[in-house]
Parts: structure tokens; C-alpha cells; sequence
């Protein structure tokens, strides 16, 4: 068992449940602005959606928005307590990151990661709130001297801290790999996100690209996979044949189930999940959506209740217990 860093606190490992491990609280914060005007209405809908995640079984979200708004996220976890709340530290692509993150050299990377997971986040070092992970980025399949900067911070910092490390990994996961096994001695407890992204795979074809993230299994990653009601990014039947194909290799243990579930909120006052605009059907991508449309898919699809089970507690859970094994 571990200690797992929340915003209500630390939290032993056995209590976290049912474990989304790729996420986004929308209140705020690098991923998004929310208008002044709309800031009730976000919240109230990030409490429902989180509320509905709990109704549905949902124990744990895990928030891999690298600069999160902590003064909401405090308010929304006293309106829905029920539900572990993990934050995470880092950077996700240069364009999206505030200036003052985006500039730092490798050396001040480090060190603000590692006041985010230990100190707690600027402002918030009284509350107690601290990042649980630590999120990095690359954009395309070979990574800019920015990014690589912030994956070699982050490799040093799981050396020194102990915590998980997640990637978003559309395309060049096996890169993002090898640059972290370079820069750290031990990237055990790290999940490369998107692999199934089919826009990333650079022309491989999917038993190829199968092949490609054998290497980033066989590295002791995990693999995160979401692209549920993605068909333009990845048919089902792909995602399907990946999940069955790593399972049948012995990388079982190595596969994690969530839905990257974003929104935003326009001038308007309307709210759009990911993709909404051009694919409706993605409006239904809520944290909930996991248990009420995932999981029955994948049954449907063949996959027995163990093996889903294992992608959605016991492998995220061993991810934060990686370092207490021993
Ligand atoms: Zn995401």
C-alpha cells in the first residue's frame, strides 16, 4: 500500500478504486480559459459531471492538466467529496503553457516541479494541496529541444520524488521512452496517453504499430488508451485489436482504460466536450461514460469484466504503488 497524494489529502492506495487515470477538471487553469461570466456554470457542471462519475462507481480522477486552477478544484472536491481528486505538475504542449512555465530552463523545471508535488502549488502551500504526477508532452513524433527539456526534468524528478509520470503520446511514444530511460534510472511508473491515435502512428500499420509499443511494454510502460466515440481518430475495431494484442502478449498489466474527458465553455455560455462541434456524438465523453458506455462496449466486444476491471483499478493502482513495492 501508498500514500497517494490528493486534494483532500493523502489517501492510502486501496482506497482509490476505480481509477481514471487521464482526465481533465475544465475550470480553468493552462487547458482552457473559462469567461468571468460562465465561472458558476462551470463549476456546476464540473460538480455534476464529477458527482455522476461517483453515482456510476467512479473513486478516483486523476487530473493531468499541468496548471490547475487549486482554489476551485478545492471548492468542487468540498461539493463532491466522495471522489479522490489527484492534481499533476509539468507541461503540456509549448502553445498551451503560461509564460511563466513555458520559460523555465531545465534546472527551474525541476525545482517547480518539485515544489508543485512537495511544497504544494504557489498560493496553496498552506492547504496542503499538492500534485500526485507529473504530466509531459510532445506534440509530433520527434520531440523539440523544448519538450525533451521538460521530459529529462521529469525523469529526474520521479528519480528523486518517487511519483508516476504521464505522457500525452499521440505520436512517438517509444521516443518519449527512450529519451526518459536516458535522462532517469528507473521510469517504471509512467504511461505514455493516446497511443491508439492513428494520425501519430506515421504510416505504420496497426500490427506495425503494435510491434512499436511492444518496446514501450516490454520498458515496464503502461499504455492509456480513450478514443471511445474517436472512430475519426481510431475505429473501435483498432483500439480493440491493440487492447487484445497486449493482453495476448502478456502486457495486460500494462493497459489503462480512460477517457480524456475536456470541455470548454464559449462567449455563449455553450458548453462543447472535445470534438463536439464536428463529431456530436463525442458530447457524451463524461468522466461517467466510462462505466455506461466503455465498459458495455468493450464486453460487448468480447472483453470479460476481469480484464476491464484490471485496466481500471488494478493496473492504475499498482502506477502509484510502484515505488512502495519494495
Ligand atoms: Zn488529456
Amino acid at each position: 500500500m501508498a500514500s497517494i497524494q490528493t486534494v483532500k489529502g493523502t489517501v492510502d492506495s486501496d482506497q482509490l478504486g476505480v481509477i481514471l487515470v487521464h482526465e481533465h477538471i475544465c475550470l480553468g487553469g493552462g487547458l482552457g480559459r473559462i469567461p468571468e461570466k460562465f465561472e458558476t456554470k462551470a463549476m456546476d457542471y464540473q460538480a455534476t459531471l464529477t458527482r455522476k462519475a461517483a453515482e456510476v462507481g467512479i473513486n478516483t480522477l486523476v487530473d493531468l492538466s499541468p496548471h490547475p486552477e487549486v482554489g476551485k478544484i478545492m471548492q468542487l472536491n468540498e461539493k463532491v467529496p466522495q471522489v479522490n481528486l489527484i492534481l499533476s505538475t509539468g507541461a503540456y504542449l509549448e502553445s498551451r503553457t503560461p509564460h511563466a512555465v513555458r520559460d523555465l530552463n531545465e534546472d527551474a523545471m525541476i525545482e517547480h516541479m518539485i515544489k508543485d508535488l512537495s511544497a504544494g502549488y504557489d498560493g496553496f502551500e498552506d492547504t496542503g494541496v499538492k500534485a500526485g504526477i507529473i504530466k509531459v508532452t510532445s506534440a509530433g513524433p520527434q520531440l523539440t529541444e523544448w519538450e525533451k527539456k521538460n521530459f529529462r526534468a521529469a525523469a529526474r524528478v520521479q528519480q528523486q520524488l518517487k511519483v508516476p509520470i504521464a505522457t500525452h503520446a499521440c505520436a512517438g511514444a517509444k521516443a518519449q521512452m527512450e529519451l526518459l530511460r536516458q535522462a532517469g534510472d528507473n521510469i517504471a511508473a509512467t504511461f505514455y496517453s493516446h497511443v491508439e491515435a492513428e494520425f501519430g502512428w506515421e504510416g505504420r500499420s496497426r500490427e506495425d504499430e503494435a510491434r512499436y509499443l511492444e518496446d514501450v511494454t516490454r520498458a515496464a510502460g503502461y499504455l492509456q488508451f480513450n478514443n471511445l466515440d474517436f472512430e475519426f481518430d481510431t475505429p473501435f475495431e483498432d483500439m480493440l485489436y491493440l487492447i487484445n494484442y497486449f493482453e495476448g502478449k502478456g502486457y495486460g498489466d500494462n493497459v489503462f482504460i480512460s477517457i480524456d474527458a475536456n470541455w470548454t465553455i464559449e462567449e455563449d455560455g455553450r458548453i462543447w466536450h472535445e470534438a463536439e462541434k464536428e463529431h456530436p456524438e463525442t458530447g457524451r465523453r463524461t468522466y461517467a461514460y466510462a462505466i455506461t458506455h466503455a465498459v458495455p462496449m468493450l464486453m460487448s466486444a468480447g472483453v470479460s469484466l476481469q480484464r476491464i476491471s484490471k485496466y481500471l483499478v488494478a493496473n492504475p493502482r499498482r502506477l502509484f504503488e510502484t515505488f512502495d513495492e519494495h
